[in-house]
């Protein structure tokens, strides 16, 4: 479900383009195809949450109603939705409902985003028609909870949330849509541009050719964030300085590309074999991705290509400057984290002062392979502070296999071990990327559950060593607290975390 409020949208961040979405553009004539279009009762959006005393409560809207239109204009989706709301800003609007299958009408007044007080269901999630070589979801062990087996495929979560789509289940229309609304910009997995090669890793012989849905993409403005899930031996290498110098000549339209290793699993016996990215390959990809990067800076952009962090460490070469990843366009997907996370961190580190007091033990949860890039962070940062002890202590990923080993895609079960094996502390520090937007993690176990798992108390998901530190010695704390309470910083919104719980980039 989606409350709809802007701001829980992608189209609040930093992208010029979906902000003016904010400001009501494109304006409602350019929504060709979709005002006038006939309101048919069972084709709407169900009311799922009146708030009382709302305007909506006032204007008799109930739950289990189907919101269809506004000022005419049928509505889809939250997109839709979120247009909708744009336009109405500052005056009231006609809202066009049913129930039972009868229409009525409501007129509700100007109201900012999320005002209206009502909630609705989100349209249902297209799914991918690929059998990807590397797909994430297929590698998952059984039993886990349903919403991680969605093999999702929306251009509508794209624009909204970040999710990576393959551009394989696009119509015309939505093409026409996408050009309409302005949704920019989409999240796409290029994965390699030779299409032979890109039709066997999508194990989709009928998938479109990619330059050409990125050239649609292109004239209709649409920005493109993409990436490559690098497999050895089957994308790496001359396919990608193929891939790389192919995007390049698609200039403006590729907003950045991140090349991030595939992730394999422990349950893929039955799947096709793809070999795990090596140290060598890793450095063979990081030299291409430099190449590249220089070409880009060259031509007076920025770098546009970058390698995820898990490249540099698998090949044990150090991560680029902080500076070398401009804003961040790919920290969902692993990029540049580790550097965002040391730069908050010694930001931050001074709200600590010299000295804690009481003193103050905790442990710092994680996976392997953040291990020692976060102690020597940690060290570096919070070392001087006396009375403040940090340790960090690194789980296995038992419910994975030993080869995923990012922090956000640790079981419950593997904190719960990592707790009970953790000294003495005051407090531990759980990575918030491993909750979902309800506070589980992948084996469905909440923040309680994990904390009486291992019989320890102070228990918190965070992102934020220094907030979380504050917070629990009682100090200043600039924003909201985090201790025991559902990891929902951090997060995307409303969907599993494509950082997290990846199923597009296979990793
Ligand atoms: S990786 Fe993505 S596109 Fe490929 S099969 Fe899995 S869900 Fe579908």
């Amino acid at each position: 479900m989606v409350e709809y409020q802007l701001p829980k949208l992608r189209v609040a961040g930093s992208n010029p383009v979906a902000r003016s979405i904010l400001f009501g553009w494109p304006p409602p004539s350019a929504q060709a195809g979709r005002s006038g279009a006939a309101c048919i009762p069972g084709q709407g959006m169900r009311i799922t949450r009146v708030a009382p005393g709302s305007d909506a409560e006032r204007a008799g809207i109930r739950i289990g109603d189907e919101l269809l239109a506004v000022d005419g204009r049928t509505l889809e989706d939250a997109i839709d939705l979120t247009f909708a709301l744009a336009w109405m800003h500052e005056r009231e609007a006609v809202f066009e409902l049913s129930r039972g299958g009868e229409p009525f009408s409501v007129t509700l007044p100007a109201a900012g985003p999320g005002e209206l007080g009502f909630e609705v269901r989100e349209a249902p999630v297209r799914t991918c028609g690929n059998s990807c070589v590397f797909c994430f979801v297929d590698q998952l062990p059984r039993g886990l909870r349903t919403s991680l087996y969605v093999k999702d495929e929306d251009y509508r979560l794209s624009f909204s949330y970040g999710n990576y789509i393959t551009l394989t289940n696009l119509s015309d229309a939505d093409y026409e849509r996408i050009a309409s609304q302005r949704l920019s910009p989409l999240y796409v997995s290029v994965h390699a541009t030779d299409d032979a090669v890109r039709r066997e890793m999508l194990g989709n012989e009928d998938a479109p050719p990619i330059l050409e849905s990125l050239r649609r993409l292109d004239h209709a403005r649409i920005g493109v964030h993409a990436q490559a899930v690098l497999c050895p031996g089957i994308n790496d290498g001359a396919v990608l300085e193929q891939t790389l110098s192919d995007l390049f000549a698609l200039g403006e339209l590729i907003l950045s590309v991140a090349v991030v290793p595939v992730g394999l699993t422990a349950h893929r016996q039955t799947l096709t074999r793809i070999e795990a990215v090596s140290a060598t390959a890793a450095g063979g990809a990081l030299d291409t991705i430099e190449r590249w990067q220089k070409r880009f800076l060259a031509e007076g952009r920025d770098r546009t290509v970058y390698a995820a962090d898990e490249l540099y460490l698998r090949a044990r070469k150090a991560l680029p400057p902080y500076d070398d990843y401009g804003d961040f366009p790919q920290l969902e997907n692993g990029v540049g984290l580790l550097r965002s996370f040391e730069f908050d961190l010694n930001k931050r580190a001074g709200l600590l002062g010299d000295r804690l007091d009481p003193p103050l033990a905790v442990t710092v949860v994680t996976a392997r392979l953040a291990e020692a890039f976060l102690a020597d962070a940690i060290d570096r940062a919070l070392g001087g502070v006396h009375g403040l002890t940090c340790r960090v202590v690194a789980s296995d990923n038992s419910l994975l296999g030993p080869t995923i080993t990012v922090a956000g895609l640790l079981s419950g079960a593997d904190m719960v071990g990592a707790l009970k094996r953790a000294p003495e502390s005051d407090a531990f520090l759980l990575p918030a990327a491993a909750f979902n937007d309800d506070g589980v993690t992948l084996d469905g176990m909440d923040l309680s559950e994990i904390a009486d798992g291992a019989g320890r108390e102070n228990v918190v998901a965070t992102h934020d060593i220094v907030r979380s530190v504050l917070d629990l010695t009682g100090g200043a704390v600039p924003d909201a607290a985090t201790t025991n309470r559902a990891a929902s910083d951090n997060t995307t919104r409303g969907r599993e975390p494509r950082g997290r719980i990846p199923s597009e980039e296979g990793r």
